[in-house]
């Protein structure tokens, strides 16, 4: 594929669609753009075999040029360290397999179900506990909505549904819109949330049509979008929450903690308050869930307590994440230290 230059005016004028259809799916493509062919490896190439590659030229265009080490590469790049064996860390860390009801539904939770939309994201985060998910045989698609939509009419505890995935907002406005229409039909449900990497790395994707569908919804409706280092906060995302936040959608983040990523005071302090600035909250701060190919991005238990701790300390309440872990069976995620909750 001719490499396409990455321009403002590009990135302004292709629709959202066209530039997903455009991200970079080679190591050694991204490599180039950044200036760091020299530093491609074949173990790169073997770890992008076990999970895709795939990253959007905007978040591309985020990275410093020639630095091996930034931030936002680290998260994408598949490295030869994903492809060791360590014990405790495996394919389906939260038993979610198990959990699934039916096509696409996870109820784990008092009070809100969590529905798998779609397989598809914008990007391939090599951390990501979805990273072995069969997607092929849990997704929600449009077809499979009538039963889950009939079990959730049958079930009046249910007043929250969470669009997750995948990436829901990769769904089109159309297959959205349908949905979000046949939800706000049932009587029981207050809250619509949707969890979302996708404006982060292509903040077009926030266009006025989406704007418009959550608008003329009468479920009240938040957003959490997935940002974890402040680099990742562009004008671009900012702009296009505007609207979202005019209209009254709650705009909340969520973090996962990552080794030689964002496990710093100093970039996390600096993340809480630029996502204010952008009118987000954060929300969580996630322990990294330990699935096979990630261990690599470990931040021990007792650093994750220190660091939150000296977050406290620097930071409004309203700004501090709740530091937690996912654990399997739990009634909800379980905050830091574990032995608080006991
Ligand atoms: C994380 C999660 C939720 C949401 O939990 P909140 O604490 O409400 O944010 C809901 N369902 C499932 C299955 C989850 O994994
Ligand atoms: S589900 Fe979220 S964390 Fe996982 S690859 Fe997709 S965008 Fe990244």
């Amino acid at each position: 594929m001719p490499m396409i230059p990455l321009s403002a005016s590009t990135l302004k004028t292709e629709s959202w669609q066209r530039q997903l259809a455009n991200a970079f799916n080679r190591v050694e493509d991204l490599l180039s753009y950044l200036e760091l062919s020299d530093r491609l490896e074949p173990s790169m190439k073997a770890a992008s075999r076990t999970f895709g590659f795939r990253v959007t030229r905007f978040f591309a265009a985020l990275m410093e040029k020639g630095n091996m080490d930034d931030p936002l590469l680290r998260q994408v790049l598949p490295v030869g360290a994903e492809l060791e064996d360590i014990a405790g860390f495996s394919t389906d860390p939260l038993a979610d397999q198990a959990s699934h009801e039916g096509n696409g539904l996870l109820h784990k939770y008092h009070g809100r179900v969590l529905l798998i939309t779609t397989g598809a994201c914008a990007i391939n985060c090599r951390y990501c506990f979805r990273r072995h998910f069969p997607y092929g045989e849990h997704q929600a698609s449009p077809s499979h909505w009538q039963p889950l939509l009939q079990q959730l009419q049958n079930d009046a505890d249910i007043s929250e549904v969470i669009l997750s995935g995948g990436d829901p907002l990769s769904l089109s406005n159309t297959r959205l819109a349908a949905l979000i229409g046949q939800l706000q039909q049932i009587p029981h449900l207050k809250r619509l949330r949707i969890h979302s990497r996708l404006p982060v790395v292509l903040p077009q994707r926030l266009d006025q049509e989406l704007a418009g569908i959550l608008d003329s919804c009468r479920l009240a409706t938040s957003l959490v979008l997935h940002i974890n280092h402040p680099k990742e906060i562009s004008a671009e995302l900012a702009q296009a929450l505007m609207p979202l936040r005019r209209q009254g959608v709650i705009l909340l983040n969520q973090t996962v903690l990552l080794r030689g990523i964002n496990d710093s005071v100093e970039v996390q302090v600096r993340l809480a308050e630029e996502l204010f600035q952008a009118g987000v909250l954060p929300y969580y701060l996630h322990q990294l869930d330990r699935v096979k190919g990630a261990a690599h991005f470990t931040v021990e238990d007792e650093q994750a307590t220190t660091l939150h701790q000296a977050m406290q300390a620097r930071l409004p309440g309203y700004l501090l994440p709740r530091l937690v872990r996912e654990i399997p069976g739990a009634h909800s995620k379980l905050a830091l230290p574990l032995s608080q909750n006991e």
